[in-house]
């Protein structure tokens, strides 16, 4: 990939997993990745989710104001190591960190500790990045009340940019518990606070934008801001991101044109890997004609080939 100017970013997906070794594993695991990445032009990120890290259920409790008991205490106290740990190791590799969002139902513990974590260490540029899931009504909010404690701190925001991918989940479980969704109303919704996102980024300096789309049309309007903004196509606070398998037609053309591009290329052992695999299958065919569009895509291209 990366003769074509392609990055990667090695992502270690096992997910689900509830044991004290398994955590310490992924975090061996990304200690690895962020040693592998270091002073190496093509793997420009490391990346962990939440949960690879610490049990669902206690991300939760926290999310929900809960009170732990001690073995919980004990076990949160050890999530907080790991997040030390790995974002230590990032800032003294300086190989920034994407962390992925998951569930809204947990999410809160995890922003709070990220925030933790950008404050303490991004105070040059942006080393922990935050994922922001735009098919949430409330994150476009979450994100300009972080910018005014960024400010208010000193420390430098940096974000991956993303839609959702939990989006089924999220509105059964609202509609079950009988709370309000968190998810907008419709896709055009979610369309309009993503690209709000983007350009409240791309309108703060210093920031660091990492958007991750399959949408051809979101792609292009970040070309179009960048260009209007007359900012460098490689400048380095703006990325691309696709997942290894989707939408090559994207990342490599955005490559050829000097963008900043990377992939995420998942990897562990096939069984703890599945729920990652199950949802980008989802994914693959609830997002409208996608890929029909590759396939075209791909057909078009045979016989252009043929042609020849
Ligand atoms: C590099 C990368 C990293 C990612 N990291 C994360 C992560 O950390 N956390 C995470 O949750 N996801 C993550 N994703 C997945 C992402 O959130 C999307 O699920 C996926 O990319 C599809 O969205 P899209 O913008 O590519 O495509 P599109 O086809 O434009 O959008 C599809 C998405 O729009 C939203 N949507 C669809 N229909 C509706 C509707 N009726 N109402 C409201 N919203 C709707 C849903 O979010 C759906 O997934 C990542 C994706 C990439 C490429």
């Amino acid at each position: 990939m990366y003769t074509k100017n392609v990055h990667a970013i090695l992502d270690y997906s096992v997910e689900g997993k509830e044991e004290e070794a398994q955590f310490d594993l992924a975090l061996e695991k990304t200690l690895q990745n962020i040693n592998f990445a270091k002073e190496k032009q093509s793997i420009p990120f490391a990346v962990f989710k939440p949960t690879g890290f610490g049990k669902f259920s206690l991300y939760q409790k926290i999310t929900e104001s809960k009170a732990l008991n001690s073995k919980e205490s004990g076990e949160w106290a050890k999530v907080k190591e790991r997040y030390n740990i790995v974002c230590k190791a990032a800032y003294d590799n300086d190989v920034p960190l994407l962390i992925d969002a998951e569930e809204s139902w947990m999410q809160d513990a995890a922003d709070e500790l990220i925030e933790r974590m950008m404050e303490k260490y991004n105070t040059k540029k942006a080393i922990v990045l935050n994922t922001l899931q735009l098919y949430r009504w409330d994150r476009l909010d979450y994100l300009k009340n972080l910018h005014i404690r960024a400010k208010e701190k000193g420390f430098i925001i940096g974000m991956k940019i993303v839609r959702g991918a939990y989006m089924e989940k999220e509105r059964e479980r609202a509609e079950r518990n009988g709370y309000p969704s968190p998810i907008c109303k419709d896709k055009q919704a979610t369309d309009t606070n993503f690209d709000a996102a983007i350009a409240y980024i791309m309108n703060h300096k210093n920031m660091t934008l990492y958007v991750g789309s399959h949408n051809e049309l979101s792609n292009y309007k970040v070309l179009q801001l960048i260009e209007e903004m007359g900012i460098a196509k490689n400048d380095k606070h703006i990325w691309f991101g696709q997942l290894y398998g989707m939408s090559a037609h994207i990342s490599f053309n955005l490559a050829a044109e000097g963008y900043n591009v990377s992939k995420y290329m998942p990897y562990g052992a096939v069984r703890d890997v599945m729920p990652y695999l199950i949802r980008r299958a989802e994914e693959n065919t609830s997002v409208a004609g996608q890929t029909n569009r590759e396939l075209s895509l791909l057909k078009k291209e045979r016989n252009r080939r043929k042609k020849l």
